[in-house]
């Protein structure tokens, strides 16, 4: 290289091209997202998982995090969107047969073939290195190449057979642009349970409401199907509905009885026998 023994060394030994490094680079980047976990970029192995982003993850690293959001770790922004277990899908991945992990050349030097994928395409054998792009579904979590998904088109997973729809697919390590799109319908997504969930418990406010409401007693109001109207019907509902009410109650209430009843002391529980015939 020169400057070790009085050797003087020339410009292009000194200085080196700067898009040729940054193509290397970006390279190794590349191939490194298929071999490592974003996380903790140790080397991937099962179980390995995936987001909504499309991001390769040990699951041990993501367990890790989510018993511990607070601890400072680096790469958390690659997990930041994942709330819970539920936001990672385990993924079925097929081995490559070619790969030898960490080979050794002549000279014993050990070096890894950065070409050589960990995992391949079971539909048409393409390896997972980066330079081909894969996708995995999030119905069952099979991993297969963008190829296999053109050239066979199908509605059931070409590796377990599972129904899927073109939403349930997500392209891993994908491009800044594509993981933008994917952030977006992730928030979608989020966006639409949390509201189906909301109208879940709306549903289930209302027609729990008549359900308490005997219909015979209740006046004609209680086929509306708003939840004030019924609300209102209830307050100026029947004495003998109320009282029905309070038996329904004493039921649910009795529920859970088995429970508190274990914690009460043997007079407690005599006393509380006679306060519930139907034991008898
Ligand atoms: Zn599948």
């Amino acid at each position: 290289m020169g400057c070790d023994g009085g050797t003087i060394p020339k410009r292009h030994e000194l200085v080196k091209g700067p898009k040729k490094v940054e193509k290397v680079d970006k390279n190794a980047e590349l191939a490194a997202k298929w071999k490592y976990c974003a996380l903790s970029q140790e080397r991937l192995r099962r179980p390995i998982v995936s987001c909504d982003l499309g991001r390769l993850f040990n699951k041990d690293a993501i367990i890790e995090y989510l018993l511990d959001k607070t601890a400072e770790r680096p790469n958390t922004e690659t997990v930041t969107h994942i709330r819970g277990i539920k936001d990672i899908k385990e993924l079925s991945l097929t081995d490559n047969p070619e790969w030898e992990g960490e080979r050794r050349n002549a000279k014993g030097d050990r070096y890894e073939d950065i070409n050589c994928g960990l995992f391949i395409c079971p539909v048409v054998g393409l390896e997972m290195n980066g330079k081909h792009r894969f996708c995995y579904l999030q119905t069952c979590g099979c991993v297969f190449s963008e190829r296999a998904l053109k050239e066979v088109k199908t509605e059931i997973c070409h590796k377990c057979g599972d129904p899927f729809k073109q939403e349930d697919i997500v392209f891993l390590n994908g491009s800044k642009e594509e993981g933008e799109k994917l952030r977006e319908k992730m928030e979608a997504k989020r966006a639409s349970a949390k509201t189906k969930k909301s109208k879940k418990s709306k549903e289930a406010e209302t027609v729990s409401t008549p359900a308490v409401l005997q219909p015979d007693e209740a006046g004609p109001s209680t086929t509306s199907s708003s939840a004030e109207d019924t609300q209102s019907s209830t307050a100026s509902g029947s004495k003998r509905s109320i009282q029905k009410m309070e038996e329904r109650s004493e039921v649910f209430k009795s529920l859970f009885t088995t429970h508190s009843s274990a914690k009460r002391t043997k007079a407690q529980t005599s006393n509380w026998v006679t306060h519930t015939p139907y034991h008898f």
